[in-house]
């Protein structure tokens, strides 16, 4: 029987950093992925490679650093898969933040991003207002710049993969993970393979899979401890046309929740919604309401557009977000990777809850640091902070 010291659920970007990461410190991995690489959240994200502005609102401080600094660390180690790109806020009589508190807001991102080049904001001079590929400037008060990465989320994870592939790990793809035994001694692992069971024997079983971590959960033994969570849909829709200078950041007019505007492969790209989820994670799918909120919120900023109706919409998608389960808005729920053992005392197996595209590698980082006593001593081959990703 094949033995590994680490098998690893999910072929998404963290299934696929933490692969990277593992086979970086010299360790056997094998990924198991039952769709293909990226079919699930990692390729339904906004796409972009951000500290996230809208997270100082919640006081979320230290996830915005670490994702700025991974964000400066992805522009070296990826420069054909994350792009700067120019961000727009504009502000208008009615809009609920106001220029101090935008201006406040930059000024701490830029701080806790160290002040470097790609964290500069400042204010449109009006002159230029007219270059924002058509946004409305009745009532319009002041724009203002900075700029922030964007990325193919599924190119990014395939990427991921493929770097860790050239360093030994492997992927088994098609393959559905099915059940687990895990002992003081190691795990034995079922997974199916082109309609046939296959086992194999791991040091450690790390559960990387996204919005399904809960049903993993519920196939080992003995029973891990699961933490409750609500899985979020986030709605993107895509219409033709072409928004030329960068990326729009707007409060949707029905709710004043934070709406990107974005250029997508020649196409626009508006997202995203928050509506909670009780389904099966395959099958969701956007819902008319999101998709009228999405287009409602592209028109009111961008006239132009008005006369598109729900038909003239190209294509749409969602994803789902794994939140803590808590009270109030989705909006204001914390969005921090939570690593979580289950088991008392057993680092053979650990479940990566929730998290963020732009901070994929630390994550994975730090899941490996969590899972080293349960792995046997393997010389490192290759640091994460500086192998190259292509596209
Ligand atoms: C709407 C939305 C917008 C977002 N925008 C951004 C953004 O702009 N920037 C950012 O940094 N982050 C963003 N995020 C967060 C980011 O996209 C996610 O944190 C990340 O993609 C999650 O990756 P993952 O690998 O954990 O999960 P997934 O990508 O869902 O991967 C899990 C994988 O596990 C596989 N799997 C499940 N069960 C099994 C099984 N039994 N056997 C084998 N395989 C299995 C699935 O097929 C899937 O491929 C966004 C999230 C959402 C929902």
């Amino acid at each position: 029987m094949m033995k590994y010291d680490l098998v690893v659920i999910g072929g998404g970007i963290h299934g696929a950093g933490i692969a990277q990461a593992a086979a970086a410190r010299g360790f056997s991995v094998l990924v198991l992925e039952q769709n293909s690489l990226a079919s699930g959240t990692s390729s339904r994200s906004s796409k972009l490679i951000h500290g996230g502005l809208r997270y100082l609102e919640s006081g979320q401080f230290g996830l915005v650093r670490e994702c700025l600094q991974e964000r400066a660390l992805l522009l070296k180690l990826a420069p054909d898969l994350v792009r700067l790109q120019p961000f727009y806020i504009p502000v208008y009589r009615n809009t609920t933040r106001r220029p101090w508190q935008l201006r406040a807001g930059l000024s701490l991102y830029a701080m806790l991003g160290g002040m470097d080049k790609a964290t500069r904001f400042h204010a449109l001079p009006r002159q230029a207002w007219t270059n924002l590929d058509g946004l409305d400037t009745t009532q319009l008060q002041g724009v203002f710049q900075y700029w922030d990465g964007q990325t193919d989320d599924a190119a990014l994870t395939r990427a991921v993969m493929h770097s860790a592939q050239e360093l030994g790990a492997q992927l088994s793809m098609p393959s559905t993970f099915a059940g687990a035994e895990i002992g003081a001694q190691g795990c034995t692992v079922h997974y199916t393979h082109n309609g046939q069971t296959q086992t194999c024997e791991a040091s450690v079983l790390v559960n990387a899979a996204g919005p399904w971590v809960n049903h993993v959960l519920d196939k080992i033994t003995p029973p891990p401890a699961q933490l409750n969570v609500e899985l979020v849909q986030g709605t993107h829709i895509i219409v033709g046309g072409e928004i030329t200078q960068g990326i729009y950041y707007v409060e949707a007019p029905r709710d004043q929740r934070a709406v990107f505007v974005m250029p997508w492969q020649g196409k626009i790209m508006v997202g995203t919604t928050e509506t909670t989820y009780h389904g099966d994670p395959a099958a969701v799918q956007p819902l008319p309401g999101e998709k009228n909120y999405l287009l409602e919120t592209l028109t009111h900023y961008f006239p132009f557009y008005r006369s598109l109706r729900q038909g003239d919409i190209l294509s749409a998608f969602a994803g789902l977000r794994v939140l803590p389960s808590g009270t109030g808005t989705a909006f204001g729920r914390p969005r921090d990777t939570t690593l979580h053992t289950g088991l008392p005392g057993s680092p053979r197996l650990l479940t990566v809850y929730g998290g963020k595209l732009t901070a994929y590698r630390i994550t994975a980082e730090r899941v490996l640091q969590r899972i080293a006593p349960a792995l046997p001593p393997r010389k490192i081959i290759a640091n994460t902070c500086t192998l190259k990703l292509r596209a």
